[in-house]
């Protein structure tokens, strides 16, 4: 991937990530311990720091470095997710190609990753609510060869859909399974921050950001 656009991805998530610390952080102050804002500007602030070295890098390597900044930085279960999101994505970056197929492939990669992880699946209201819809999304616009500017617009409205789809569901993963019954009715931090980091990913690509 060119160093510009590579550079643009990592400006856009870390700004979207900086800009919206407090809402994540209302949101887990609902139904967790109030981190994840906190959580994720640690993490992605790292990332800005290694910026320069990260555009220099092929996607695969940036992937795998970025990610293990996030399982090194931050404290939370968002942390080690995340990066586990981002590690698994390089590793398929290396045999896919970069084109929206290939992209829907790696970001598949990254998500089998997180579910390994966190032990979890869809459903249980966790970041994984807004990735598998989202990636699901760009999979069946690739299906049926969606022009660009479709794809982009299709998969931002899943993940956004999705977000709002997490506020009915009961936790049963993370913090807030804690609460059981008192977790539905609020939007889950980790789905709000995925959503946000997709839809940063999908302004960079229409060319907006
Ligand atoms: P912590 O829960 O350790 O305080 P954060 O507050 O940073 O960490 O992140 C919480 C978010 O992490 C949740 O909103 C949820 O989306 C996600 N999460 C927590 N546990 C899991 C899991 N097992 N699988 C997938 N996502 C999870
Ligand atoms: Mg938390």
């Amino acid at each position: 991937m060119a160093p510009e656009l590579l550079g643009r991805l990592i400006d856009a998530a870390c700004a979207a990530i900086d800009a919206n610390a407090e809402l994540l952080t209302r949101l887990d102050s609902a139904i967790g311990d109030g981190d994840h804002g906190h959580n994720m500007r640690r993490g992605f602030q790292e990332i800005t720091a290694q910026r320069e070295e990260l555009v220099a890098l092929p996607l695969a390597a940036a992937l795998q470095k970025a990610g293990m900044a996030l399982v090194m930085k931050v404290g939370g279960a968002s942390g080690p997710l995340y990066g586990s999101l981002l590690m698994a994505m390089g590793k398929a970056a290396d045999e896919a190609a970069v084109d929206p197929g290939g992209v829907a492939t790696i970001w598949a990669a990254g998500i089998e990753a997180v579910k390994r992880r966190g032990k979890s699946e869809v459903g249980e209201k966790t970041m994984l609510d807004v990735l598998v819809p989202a990636q699901g999304a760009l999979r069946a616009a690739v299906a049926d060869g969606f022009a660009r500017q479709a794809m982009i617009d299709q998969v931002r409205r899943a993940a956004s859909d999705a977000l709002a789809a997490t506020a009915p569901m009961k936790a049963t993963k993370g913090r807030a399974a804690y609460l059981g019954e008192r977790s539905i009715g609020h939007l889950d931090p980790g789905a709000q921050s995925s959503a946000l980091l997709i839809a940063a990913v999908c302004g960079v690509l229409e060319g907006k950001a």
